[in-house]
């Protein structure tokens, strides 16, 4: 494993880090225990020693707090986890989550404490009115928090205010060969970096969208250029991100141990400046293909979810990019797929009664509602929807 050195705190952190986000689940909000066993089981032994998980993953820290008590590893590693701060309304809440938090999780400290999914810095101010800068300080005396630090997903404008704003130890920001120029970005990355912050980077593959999920152009384009780990377009894109020195570690959100040796094994070659000139002019080509077919910027994250009618909306979202980067068939054969059509009570991108709920969660700030009529009217258009309403399988197309 390749390991970089926390500027703050001087640890040596894998540069690959298990994000517990996407454990493979039993049904919603119950993470698959024995899954979830083996995956951290071989994340140790490949060397990976960070774990992140947050308040807000339904069931996820009390499956990280068993995994880790089963597999006697909490030593060995370095955990992370979030402050759901939009949920403090008075002092006290912080350490009402906290102790949660960490009977959840089953242990007597946090390594790597967020402010979890910040977007403004008048958030911060806000906790800061509620007197967190206090209670941080205090937590960090007392040894149960080890560094603190906050993931972004607000301009690039604001960033380098929300780091000015107070001594953190690290940064967590969405970060990609697409994303370079979105939310924090390249120059808020160097902007944490010059301020001696570690960087830890998420989102570094877009949710699979610049993987598997890549346009068949894209991939053929990856697959001319093939040469040594850069075999897949997965690893072209944690090798991009590994490529900038700034990057402290990155998370990925592996769902198997298969993906745990691929990924390590890819981790152990991919050094800073380690790519050619001619390998980022043919990341500059992928660009300009994935950029035609990301219609809606959406992650997977399933923070919208759920929805009061439903609707499986990073479902819907995938289906519509899918039907720019594969073929209309293929998308709307995706989104029949994520609708359910067959079940007789489907849930389609029409179903939605703009109540809201969703978008407010959403941290690449998708106009959910709004963007869920391009779906219906690209992958259900009137012959379509006219066949549907027949079979009473959908309304208001
Ligand atoms: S706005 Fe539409 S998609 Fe969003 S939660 Fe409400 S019904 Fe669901
Ligand atoms: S719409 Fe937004 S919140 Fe929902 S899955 Fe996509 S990126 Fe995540």
């Amino acid at each position: 494993m390749q390991y970089r050195t926390d500027p703050k705190t001087g640890k040596k952190i894998s540069a690959l880090g298990l994000g517990c986000m996407r454990f493979p689940g039993v049904a919603p909000g119950r993470p698959d225990i024995h899954a979830a066993e083996a995956i951290v089981c071989r994340a140790h032994e490949r060397g990976i020693n960070y774990l992140d998980t947050a308040y807000l993953y339904p069931g996820n820290e009390a499956c990280v707090g068993a995994v880790l008590e089963r597999l006697g590893l909490r030593d060995e590693m370095l955990l992370a986890t979030k402050l759901p701060h939009a949920s403090c309304k008075r002092p006290e809440d912080f350490d009402r989550f906290f102790s949660e938090q960490l009977r959840r999780l089953r242990t007597d400290r946090i390594d790597y404490y967020l402010m979890h999914n910040v977007t403004s810095p008048a958030q911060w101010e806000r906790l800061r009115a509620l007197g967190i800068e206090d209670w941080i300080a205090a937590k960090k005396a007392a040894g149960q928090i080890g560094a603190i630090g906050f993931s972004y997903h607000g301009s690039a404008g604001d960033f380098p205010v929300l780091l000015d704003a107070y001594d953190w130890d690290f940064c967590q920001i969405q970060y990609n060969y697409a994303n370079e120029r979105y939310q924090a970005g390249t120059a808020g990355l160097k902007e944490a970096a010059r301020r001696s912050l570690a960087v830890f980077v998420m989102e570094p593959l877009l949710g699979g969208r610049l993987a598997g999920k890549l346009p068949d152009e894209a991939k053929r384009l990856l697959a001319d250029e093939k040469s040594g780990h850069l075999a897949t377009p997965a690893a072209w894109g944690l090798s991009w991100v590994w490529d900038h020195p700034e990057v402290t570690m990155l998370l990925s959100g592996m769902t198997s141990p298969e993906q745990i040796d691929e990924n390590a094994s890819i981790a152990e070659r991919a050094c800073p400046g380690s790519l050619t000139p001619e390998q980022h002019a043919c990341i500059a080509q992928v660009l300009e293909v994935f950029e035609r077919s990301n219609r809606v910027p959406c992650t997977g994250c399933n923070y919208c979810m759920p929805c009061p009618k439903g609707i499986n909306i990073p479902g819907c979202f995938a289906a519509y990019n899918a039907s720019f980067a594969h073929g209309w068939f293929t998308g709307v054969s995706q989104y029949f797929t994520a609708s359910a059509i067959r079940s007789g009570h489907p849930k389609l991108a029409s179903n939605c009664i703009r109540c809201g709920a969703c978008a407010r969660h959403c941290p690449q700030h998708i106009d959910i509602p709004e963007r869920l009529v391009d779906v219906r009217r690209r992958l259900t258009p009137g012959p379509v929807g006219a066949v549907l309403a027949l079979m009473g399988r959908s309304h208001a197309n």
